[in-house]
Parts: C-alpha cells; structure tokens; sequence
C-alpha cells in the first residue's frame, strides 16, 4: 500500500525548525519522493553552533539509509571506549571496551561536532532538489484546526515566494503570515511553542521542568596544549571520559577529527542561569571553581579555555506529553521529548522520529490519512522516547551521588561489570541499555508494524 503519486508532488509539507529533528524530516520526506517541502527556521542561518555530540548505531543506520552518513563520518572520531573516573582522585572506576558496539550493531559509537551531523542533514535535504529552506523566519502562531501557522520574517516579515498565504492574511513585518500546509512538522526544540499551544487546545499547562541543573560546554583545541604529554592522550586518543562527584560530572571526547577536545559538565544550577540557550556566555571563573576539587588533569584541561569561550546553559526537560498530534500537525524530537544529555540520545531520538515519520506517511495513500499516519508515528515513537528520556534523568541522579552507602555501593557496581560483566550503573555504556538503544531499527518496525497500527489509530 503506497501514496498515490500525484499526492507525492501535491502534499503541502512544512515543518519548522531546522536542527536535527527538522532537517531529518525534510530529508526523510524526500527520500520518500514528496516534493512540496518547507522547513522554516528562526535562525537567520544555519552556523556552526554546538559542541560535541554522538552519533549512536541507532542514529548512524538511519544515516546510512539516507545516503548521508560519510558527510559526517568525515570528521568524526569512532570512540574505542569510555571510562567513568572519580573526580577527585582520577582513579578509573570503570572501563568499557566499545569493540563490541561494531560487531553487534553495525557501527561504531561515533562522537562529532554537532555542526557535522546537521551539515550531513542540511547537504542530503538540499541536495534532493524539493526542499525549500526559509531562514530568519519565527513562527509565531498555530492554528491546528485548520492546519496552518503564522511565520515572521525576522529580516524583511516578507512572504517567501513560492509559499501560499492566507488569502486574506496579513504580510506585513509586524503581523507575519499565514502559512498553510496539508501537514505540519513542529521540529521547534525544547522550547516548543507548538508543544504549549498543542498542550493548551487540551486545557493542559506546559510544565518545562527545571531539573537544578545546569551545564557548561567547553572546547579545548590541540593547539592549546602545547603538546603537553599529560593531555596529549585526550586527543590522540579515542576514548570518552567520565568524570563524577557529588552532583557534578564532567564528560569529554575528542571530536572534530581529533583537533578539539569536548568538555560538556552537569552541575547544580548555583546562580539560577538565566540562559537556556546554546549560546549563552557562563563566568570561566565560576566554572573554576565549581570544579575546584577535580583532579589536576581536569583543572589544567579547563584552565586552557579562553575566557569568553565558557557557555553555560540551563537543563531542562519535560514530563511525558499526553500526546503530541493535533490533526495534522505532529511535534518532533526536543519538542515533544527533551531530555538530558546523560544517555546522550537527543539527536539520534529527533532522528528517529524522523525516519519514521518518513514511513509512515510514504504509506499513506489519500489527504484523508495524514492525521491517522500521524498517530501511528506517535504510537510507534512514544513510548521509546519517554523511556530514554525517563532513564537519562535517572542516569544522572546515579552519577551525581553523594558519600555515603548508595555511593560506594554504585562504585562496588561500576567494578563488578568491568570484572564480570553486569549491570553498569552508567547507563549510557550499560550493555543491556544500549542493546535496547542501538539494536532498534525505528524504520523497519514502522513498515513491518503500520497496517496493524492503522486500524486501531482513531
Ligand atoms: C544552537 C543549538 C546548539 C546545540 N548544541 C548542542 C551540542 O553541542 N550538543 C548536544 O548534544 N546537543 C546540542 N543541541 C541540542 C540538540 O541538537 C538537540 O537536542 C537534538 O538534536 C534534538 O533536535 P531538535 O531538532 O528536536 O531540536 P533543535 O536541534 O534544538 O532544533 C530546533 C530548531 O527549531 C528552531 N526554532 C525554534 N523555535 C522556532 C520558531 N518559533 N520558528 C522557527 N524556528 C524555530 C531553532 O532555532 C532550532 O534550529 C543544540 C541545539 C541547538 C538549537
């Protein structure tokens, strides 16, 4: 059972925001041959933001399918296995060997910068020919009854040419436009402003949880070390570290072909950030001295970062959503799903929405169909979701303990599966977790599950 051709091509597709989640939908759409696609995006360009971010089996099979997975492949690092450290003492608690992640899964866990994943996904979308990018454009606006919103342009308020307006719709700067679409992707990020109104429709409030927590991003170049053979191994290397203490730790890797080293923490949330941005300036000084009793190897590493250079951003994340369609309108990835970064599933989450987004609606044959593909996707994606995100937050909690009986007891835990093989309090390099994780392919459960999906879909 597949679309009706002609639908293909008549479809009016758009989906806004174009980070990981937003970009895989317009690429997974066109690789299922739609033709009518919008991405529109807030950012009045697609820059090199971001930091380090991983490229788990899960998402490096969808890649792959697409055609896209080199672009960010070129750049990465294939990590041969992590390491959780005490802070204080830089004694290694555990280790785990990775080799195994390639023979069982297929690829290996790869760490990049985040701007070649989304390169990987912006090259694939634009390169299909069908995928109009509208950049410097906010949207403002939902209409989910009539399957529409309204978008800002943030330089001129113009509409963007080839796209249909409301008839009577306002084009003006300060009014925007309406933009009307057969089907809407929300792919607008942790602070979706589709979630709060698609939450509101339902009379529900949209809790954004501040976890206490927030987290600073660092990035030292080899350049900087002076080939100092203490942390030569950081970049020569290919190994993640971990370093833990009470409610702090610090995670790195080498990224960007080994030239830079990621340094990404979670801490208490001492001043109250007020930047829940990516791009938000944090004190170097502060940083200092949050991590004041980490070991000197970390202190040196951190001591290297130009001031200026220290980004400090609030953690926040969501309980599970009720639901995340409305007619034809579905939420996508940090919007319907954020989560913290301690299973380090954000990215290839958002993709995997995407991939199966791409399937199911390349099933459908009829307008009339969109919003019943659209609750097959959620049924499909749901429940996966929560659970990651439920088990990074409680990963975190393991991670941040303080002295006492539970903590050595997790510490006696991290010896025991390096030794024998259990259960790793770390989650994110537990074997059964990541089994559950890498093993899953999104795209071929949503073809072999849709048609039974579809009938209970109301
Ligand atoms: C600038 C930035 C830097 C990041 N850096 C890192 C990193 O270093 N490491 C890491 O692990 N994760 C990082 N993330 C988060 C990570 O990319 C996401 O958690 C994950 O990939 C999920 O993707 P997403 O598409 O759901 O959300 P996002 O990647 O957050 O994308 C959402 C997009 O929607 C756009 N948008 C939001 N509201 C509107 C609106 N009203 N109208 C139009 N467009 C809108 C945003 O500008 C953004 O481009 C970063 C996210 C951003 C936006």
């Amino acid at each position: 059972m597949s679309l009706n051709p002609d639908l293909k091509n008549e479809l009016r597709i758009h989906i806004v925001g174009a980070g990981m989640g937003g970009m895989g939908c317009a690429l997974a759409l066109a690789k299922q041959g739609f033709t009518n696609l919008h991405v529109w995006e807030s950012a009045r360009e697609i820059g090199e933001v971001g930091a380090g971010i991983n490229i788990t089996p899960n998402l490096s099979r969808i890649l792959d399918r697409w055609g896209v997975l080199d672009i960010a492949r070129s750049e990465a690092v294939a990590l041969d296995g992590a390491s959780v450290l005490n802070c204080a003492r830089d004694e290694v608690l555990t280790s785990v060997n990775f080799e195994y992640i390639e023979k069982e899964f297929g690829y290996p866990f790869y760490v990049v910068h985040r701007s070649a994943l989304q390169k990987s996904l912006v090259t694939g979308a634009t390169n299909s020919g069908v995928v109009e990018l509208h950049l410097g454009q906010q949207v403002t606006d939902w209409d989910f009854e009539n399957s529409k919103f309204r978008v800002k342009g943030r330089a001129s308020g113009r509409p963007t040419e080839g796209v249909e307006s409301q008839a009577n719709g306002d084009t003006t700067e300060s009014e925007g436009h309406w933009v009307e679409a057969d089907l809407i992707l929300a792919a607008d990020g942790v602070k979706s402003k589709a979630r709060t109104a698609m939450l509101a429709r339902k009379g529900e409030a949209d809790h954004v949880e501040d976890t206490g927590q927030a987290a600073y991003r660092i990035i030292v170049k080899r350049s900087m070390i002076n080939e100092d053979p203490e942390l030569l191994p950081f970049f020569t290397g290919s190994h993640s570290y971990r370093w833990i203490g009470e409610r702090r730790h610090i995670i790195a890797y080498p990224i960007a072909s080994h030239d830079l080293f990621n340094m990404s923490s979670a801490h208490p949330d001492r001043r109250f950030v007020e930047a829940d941005t990516w791009t938000a300036s944090g004190s170097k000084q502060e940083m200092l001295d949050m991590f004041s009793d980490f070991c000197p190897r970390v202190q040196k590493l951190l001591k290297l970062v130009p001031e200026g250079d220290v980004l400090e951003w609030k953690l926040r994340v969501h309980a599970p959503l009720s639901h995340w369609v409305d007619g034809n309108t579905a939420l996508v990835g940090d919007a319907c799903h954020p989560t913290l970064p301690h299973l380090a599933q954000g990215a290839a989450q958002a993709v995997e929405d995407a991939a199966v987004l791409g399937v199911v609606l390349g099933k459908i044959r009829s307008k009339d169909d969109i919003h019943r593909a659209l609750l097959v996707y959620q049924a499909l994606r749901k429940p996966r979701a929560d659970w990651a995100v439920l088990t990074a937050a409680n990963n975190g909690k393991g991670l941040h303990l303080s002295s006492g009986a539970a903590q050595e007891a997790r510490d006696s835990a991290f010896r025991t599966a390096e030794r024998e093989g259990g259960e790793n309090p770390d989650k994110a390099i537990d074997q059964t977790t990541q089994r559950i994780l890498y093993a899953h392919d999104c795209a071929k459960e949503a073809d072999e599950k849709f048609d039974e999906l579809l009938k209970t879909a109301l």
